[in-house]
């Protein structure tokens, strides 16, 4: 599932390829991927316009079009942009389908259709609006621990939750808790001042690593949890099995001896 790395680099990619191009057709395949807003105002609100900026905000895109539109992109579980020229490239699980005045296409393609597609005049109002957190990539360290310490419940879904911190999911939770020694499970108010230092450090490394290295989790370092988060696979450090355990009905993965529970 695209998480704040991800989307940062879908980002990145649509600056790439598509800014400032007139827009000549949108083809919306799915329409029930739209979310308050209907295909013929999407329409209108993108054809003949061009894509001027982009921004992030946790895990959602927002492309500023001249219309003086926002298109708001969430990737859901396997959401994607796929950039082409050729006709026959086009992907099969497109939903959307941008096409340019000079024939190139971007498409929002979405196998298992969880991706959203909606449309803002401000961005900061739909921000609020979805009662989204502070975005962790910007977060500074004295909004980060007010955050933690004014909280309770287990660390894991704390930092999975898109209203208290926007960006990070499953893995890059798991990724975070691994290298911070801390159990999932930890009641996030019993968690001291040098610790949540600690955490935010490694949030910030862990995103900007993954970044670096072009979202490619096969090239991230070998300490690392996230090439060792499969089945049967070992904690790096201490060699141990990694475990794992369902918290709000996600999965995760963590090395029973280097992230003890002492609440258990
Ligand atoms: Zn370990």
């Amino acid at each position: 599932m695209p998480e704040l790395p991800e989307v940062e680099s879908f980002r990145r990619y649509l600056d790439k390829t598509s800014l400032n191009k007139t827009i000549q057709k949108v083809d919306v395949k799915n329409p029930e991927i739209l979310q308050n807003v209907d295909k013929r105002v999407l329409k209108d609100k993108l054809e003949k316009h061009k894509i001027q900026c982009t921004k992030r905000h946790g895990k959602y895109l927002f492309a500023h079009l001249d219309s003086n539109y926002w298109l708001i992109l969430h990737f859901g579980m396997t959401g994607k942009l796929v950039y082409f020229k050729n006709n026959d490239e086009t992907p099969y699980y497109y939903r959307i389908l941008i096409t340019f005045n000079d024939e190139s296409n971007l498409a929002f393609d979405d196998p298992r259709k969880f991706g959203k597609i909606s449309l803002t005049a401000e961005m900061d109002d739909f921000i609020e609006e979805k009662k989204l957190g502070p975005d962790v990539y910007d977060i500074d360290f004295k909004t980060f621990k007010n955050i933690l310490t004014s909280r309770r419940g287990a660390v894991k879904i704390l930092l999975m939750n898109q209203h208290i911190l926007a960006g990070i999911g499953n893995i890059y939770s798991d990724e975070i808790l691994y290298q911070a020694c801390i159990h999932p499970k930890t009641p996030v108010n019993t968690i001291d001042h040098q610790k949540i230092k600690e955490m935010y450090k490694i949030m910030k490394n862990v995103l900007q690593t993954v970044l670096n290295r072009q979202i490619n989790h096969r090239k991230l370092p070998e300490s690392f949890l996230i090439p060792h988060r499969i089945k049967n696979g070992r904690c790096p450090r201490s060699d141990t099995r990694l475990k794992t355990i369902k918290i709000s009905g996600r999965t995760a993965y963590y090395c029973p001896l280097c992230q003890k529970s002492k609440f258990q």
